[in-house]
């Protein structure tokens, strides 16, 4: 696994290799989606700079997730109510669960996905290329609640 603090360097390394503007709002935001606790939403990524930098605009948070997407330095996942979470801490396809109560969404560590992935191959005849794989179900606290 990656550590957290290489997924930033990295990022931020990717931007400057394509010769982006590196502001501390921006970097900021690199910060929040390297970790990616809970994969946050553009808006939740906005809220958190904006405690830092009140200035700050949901349309640069926009932009620069945009800009990370397409360097493919951070994943979106999209959903059916037109919502969109991301994870820069994984930047490759990965299992999620997601707690359909408080809208949490965790990366789980599976160890049967190989299987799983080999086992749709054979079946199909497919050659897997990337997966998009979701759990939905109640976290812990929403459980007590
Ligand atoms: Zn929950
Ligand atoms: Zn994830």
């Amino acid at each position: 696994m990656e550590k957290k603090d290489s997924r930033f360097d990295q990022m931020l390394s990717k931007l400057k290799e394509n010769n982006f503007r590196i502001t501390p709002q921006r970097l900021a935001v690199l910060k929040i989606l390297s970790e990616s606790k809970g994969h946050p939403s553009v808006e939740r990524i906005y809220e958190q700079v904006k405690a830092e930098f009140p200035t700050t605009s949901l349309a640069t948070v926009y932009k620069t997730v945009t800009i990370l997407k397409k360097l493919n330095e951070i994943i979106g996942l999209g959903f059916p109510d037109g919502s969109n979470r991301y994870d820069g801490n994984k930047p490759f396809p990965h299992p999620h669960m997601i707690c359909t109560k408080c809208k949490e969404i965790i990366d789980p560590d599976l160890t049967s996905l190989k299987e799983l992935t080999e086992e749709v191959s054979k079946k199909t005849g497919y050659q897997v290329l990337f997966h998009r794989l979701d759990f939905f179900g109640l976290c812990p606290t929403c459980q007590i609640k």
